[in-house]
């Protein structure tokens, strides 16, 4: 027997883990943190879950035998299969045994790694990597990397992962074949960014395929905002083309292509990006990858911000050792607020006392994707900030999720013989806007198994 059992994204934004049973084989894909339903019974940093039986307890995380790090049984999963590396889609194979294949792409496992590596406050037992100047970079995962055109073979499963276009690089879909049928997965994907090629490809794939099950996320179905990454580029150069003093913008860590449209605004207008050490971080460990084509920190229109702090771990001693002269403070902004282009979040506010921005500065805000359900109460209390700053918010955003008309485009092309919508809070609506194509469409209910 062949089945899908959906734990998280069902009726959320968030939170994918789809549990593929086939025969004796059984996969996840993706295996994601679920922000939402945390959110209903914890309060970081004062309550916060110490290990996986807490998730387990409230329905959070599935209750599969020998998954966790905590049962002494054998994983009764024989891999799990991440399409990005985006939290929501990620973060719960820290509570997973170590032994356990993750399936990913090269670059999505880049990511993962050097966000652990910079993150402290990770219990050492949960930890996914770690550096210490003693032991130096450890991986405690077993990552098995792909690229589009390689065939993964799991037990009786097939996968072959397409790339597509996300507001993170590495996103990938996947098309399974399974004894009884085939099945299309999108993973997150759009097709109004710069490589919107990529999802096309993907699409055309999936057709090819005739796949029995599509399971497609459906995040934009309400609230699409109909803004290209191409418009957001113009807007931000001309928003900073008529700031006289500090442009500061805030934005995603991982969203490359944002990073790369600030670092572009930054250059037309003769200024230096000046990129958190986080962020920093993130770029220096890209570096390798030669597909993204990424900005390097030696490149003259950047600079590090580094924030006034006690203690330095040792990834930013890592930093400090390969960008000396990058490092920039406070007080060096403060003084040459007309030339730079600050990369500036809701946690970098403690800054603006010695940044100080003069009169004609500005705060461009560029993020707003629904996973970080934390953005509502950071927001007004950004405000208060940008208040006592005298910052006036200009808003300019592009989402990393398909428009609606697009999403109908897309499964009218692939054709399947039954949809399962996910990662949308709105599925119901979904089916009713497609409802003409006369595609059967699953709602699919979390925890329940559903036979191909
Ligand atoms: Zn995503």
């Amino acid at each position: 027997m062949t089945s899908l059992t959906f734990y998280g994204g069902t009726g959320e934004i968030g939170g994918n883990k789809i549990l593929l049973r086939d025969g004796s084989t059984s996969i996840f894909l993706d295996f994601g943190k679920n922000f939402g339903r945390e959110r209903q019974f914890y309060d970081e940093p004062y309550l916060s879950p110490r290990e996986e039986k807490h998730l387990i307890y409230l329905g959070i995380l599935p209750k599969i035998r020998g998954l966790y790090k905590k049962d002494d049984a054998e994983p009764s999963i024989d891999a799990i299969v991440l399409s990005h590396p985006h939290a929501d889609h990620w973060d719960y194979i820290r509570y997973v045994k170590n032994s356990v294949p993750i399936f990913c792409g090269e670059t999505t496992k880049t990511m993962i790694v050097a966000k652990e590596l910079a993150s402290a406050g990770q219990r050492a037992e949960y930890k996914i990597a770690n550096l210490t100047s003693n032991q130096g970079q450890q991986v405690f995962k077993k990552f098995q990397t792909f690229r589009t055109g390689d065939v993964l073979n799991i037990g009786s499963i097939k996968l072959e992962p397409i790339h597509v276009d996300h507001s993170v690089p590495g996103a990938y879909g996947f098309i399974i074949y399974t004894s009884n049928g085939v099945i299309a997965y999108t993973g997150d994907f759009r097709l109004h960014g710069p490589k919107a090629t990529m999802s096309m490809e993907f699409i055309h794939k999936a057709k090819q395929a005739h796949p029995d099950v599509l399971i497609t996320e459906a995040t934009n179905i309400v609230d699409a905002k109909m803004v290209s990454e191409s418009e957001v580029e113009e807007k931000i150069r001309h928003i900073v083309s008529t700031t006289r003093r500090l442009a500061l913008a805030g934005f995603y860590l991982n969203d490359i292509d944002r990073l790369t449209t600030f670092w572009q605004a930054a250059k037309t207008n003769g200024r230096q990006l000046t990129v958190s050490t986080k962020q920093a971080w993130m770029i220096h460990n890209l570096q390798g990858d030669k597909h993204l084509n990424l900005f390097g920190l030696e490149d003259p229109n950047v600079l590090i911000f580094q924030r006034e702090k006690k203690r330095q771990y040792e990834w930013e001693k890592t930093l400090k050792q390969h960008y000396p002269d990058k490092i920039v403070d406070s007080y060096y902004v403060n003084a040459h607020q007309d030339e730079l282009l600050l990369a500036a979040s809701f946690f970098d506010m403690n800054e603006m006392v010695e940044v100080q921005p003069e009169p004609g500065s500005v705060y461009i805000l560029s993020q707003s994707e629904p996973f970080n359900e934390e953005m509502e109460i950071d927001y007004n209390k950004l405000l208060n900030w940008l208040e006592i700053c005298g910052l006036p918010l200009y808003q300019v955003h592009a989402s990393g999720h398909i428009n609606p008309d697009e999403l109908k485009w897309a499964i009218r092309e692939i054709n399947p013989g039954k949809l399962y919508p996910v990662h949308t809070e709105r599925p119901k609506l979904l089916a009713t806007y497609i409802r003409d194509l006369k595609i059967e469409v699953v709602c699919p209910q979390n925890g329940m198994e559903y036979p191909l």
